[in-house]
């Protein structure tokens, strides 16, 4: 998969693709993480990416010019098709079900708005898509695009290790996920639940799926409403 960020911080997408799993699918060929700056494709003299909006008000708003050269730029670097993202707080909310679908992907082209955000013509002619991280105001998309690249980029085939593997985490069944415990030197056993230790497979499995009905039932009710229980999640859930 490719993504291409529009930034006018590169250098931090740079870095985010130099980490962890995602720096992992990288070196692995699984992904590949181009930054691009708007501000390389400013054509004044001061290399501006911003102006004043009109109505007046506080605050600048990124210019449509250098956006829309840098966004064809980025489009002619591969032949691949993209879906365009504007990282927005007005977006839909990424979820984990958005991010499989993203993931899915040939290419996303991801746009980083600062200040008040982008002009809106822009948005209107060039962007597929908008998307936020949460009920929050970010200073600037950067954060965005990178939790969007940890997401997606994780999910790339061959970009986790077995022991990581991403299907039981929380939200992929629609669940959270079940409390972990390793072999803590100082601790030993000691608060592990009896279970874990019995070596009983089967035992396992229900434990940890009645953990996940329960831990989701206490913290994210919401993620259970309009959902029907099959009668052993059920059962689990009532014992
Ligand atoms: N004036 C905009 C508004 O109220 O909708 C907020 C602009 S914000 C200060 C600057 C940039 O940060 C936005 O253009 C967007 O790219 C990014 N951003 C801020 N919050 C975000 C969020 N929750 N999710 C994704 N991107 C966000």
């Amino acid at each position: 998969m490719r993504i291409d960020v529009l930034s006018l911080f590169p250098d931090f997408i740079r870095q985010c693709a130099q980490v962890g799993v995602v720096g992992r699918a990288v070196e692995r060929g699984l992904l590949t993480v181009e930054p691009w700056n708007p501000r390389d494709f400013a054509t004044d003299n001061y290399r501006r990416v911003d102006d004043r909006p009109f109505g007046g008000g506080p605050g600048m708003v990124m210019l449509p010019e250098p956006l829309s050269a840098c966004l064809a730029a980025a489009r002619a670097a591969s032949a691949l098709p993209a879906r365009v993202i504007y990282l927005s707080p007005q977006g839909k909310p990424l979820t984990q079900a958005k991010a499989r679908e993203l993931a899915a992907l040939p290419r996303l082209v991801m746009v980083c708005g600062r200040y008040e955000g982008l002009d809106e013509r822009f948005i209107e002619k060039e962007i597929d898509e908008e998307l936020s991280i949460g009920d929050y105001v970010l200073s600037g998309g950067e954060l965005a695009a990178a939790v969007v690249i940890d997401a997606v980029g994780r999910l790339q085939a061959g970009a986790l290790n077995d022991a990581e593997s991403a299907e039981q985490d929380s939200f992929e069944d629609g669940l959270l996920d079940c409390p972990h415990y390793t072999r803590s030197e100082s601790l030993g056993t000691e608060g592990v639940p009896a279970v874990l230790l019995s070596g009983d497979h089967a035992k396992i499995a229900r434990w940890r799926r009645q953990q996940s009905l329960g831990r989701t039932w206490l913290r994210r009710p919401d993620l259970l409403e309009g959902r029907v229980l099959d009668k052993k999640d059920a059962a689990l859930l009532a014992e």
